[in-house]
């Protein structure tokens, strides 16, 4: 069986008698139903993982000998932020799932002009926090060493405003030029724009190209918007990454 990861924020150290944090303890031991003498890893992104044994295994606590540690680092050269237009829920956390397992560096959900689901300023902790948890689970199940940060759902005209130095490329079906047709030797670092389920606007994707974001296509079929993400990120990691 795979030795189960949990991402904590905590410090850690080779010899450390570490008490498992909350979510952890309820993950480790009511889902996963770990036993004291069975092996775990720790990471807290702050480069490399920790080996683990459960020495105690409580009903309400339970504590982890750290014994070891492994310098490694599973990062994609690739430093890439997805800007995700806000899709519904179940196909949002899949591409956001997919998008970690692929090595995505910095996640933004964008709001555009055919954004179906819309999201209040109250509610938008909320969504954000969620959307963390599914990173993290990804973090855990790919073994991640880093933990892509989520950003604040921002507009599209927000985010085009931003400084960004290096190459951003939005995805919009048409005549533009394909992913292996861009040059090798883009300035790093990338971003991705993502449309939704009703697509950009092509008054969105003219704003787009006006400010220097390069459209880019996924070829003649319309993919589903979680669909064109996966794709793209496994393309682009093919060409300027690690795949
Ligand atoms: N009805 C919309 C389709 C949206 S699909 C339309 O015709 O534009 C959701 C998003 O996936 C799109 O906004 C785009 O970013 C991406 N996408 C889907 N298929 C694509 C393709 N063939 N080429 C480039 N991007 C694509």
């Amino acid at each position: 069986m795979r030795i189960p990861r949990f991402y904590v924020t905590e410090a850690l150290s080779i010899g450390q008698e570490f008490t498992l944090p909350e979510g952890t303890f309820r993950h480790a031991m009511q889902v996963l139903r770990l036993k004291v003498g069975e092996s775990l890893i720790l990471f807290n992104a702050q480069g490399g993982e920790y080996q683990a044994r459960l020495v105690l295994a409580g009903k309400r606590t339970a504590a982890a000998l750290i014994e070891g540690f492994s310098p490694l680092n599973s990062e994609s050269p690739l430093h890439l932020t997805l800007v995700m237009a806000i899709v519904k829920p179940d196909k949002m956390d899949f591409a956001l799932q997919k998008a970690v397992e692929l090595g995505v560096a910095t996640l933004q959900p964008l709001i555009t002009q055919h954004s179906v689901v819309r999201i209040g300023k109250e509610q938008t902790d909320k969504k954000v926090q969620h959307w963390e948890g599914v990173v993290q689970a990804a973090c855990e199940q790919s073994g991640r060493t880093c933990l892509p940060p989520v950003l604040t759902p921002l507009t599209l005209e927000q985010w085009l405003q931003q400084p960004f130095a290096g190459t951003r490329l939005i995805l919009a079906p048409g005549l533009f030029p394909r992913i292996n047709a861009l040059p090798l030797d883009l300035p790093s670092p990338f971003a991705l724009l993502i449309g939704p389920e009703g697509g950009f606007t092509d008054e969105e994707v003219a704003q787009c190209q006006q400010a220097g974001v390069v459209a880019v296509s996924l070829g003649p079929r319309i993919l589903r918007a979680e669909t064109a993400s996966t794709t793209a990120l496994a393309l682009l990691q093919h060409r300027y990454g690690d795949i």
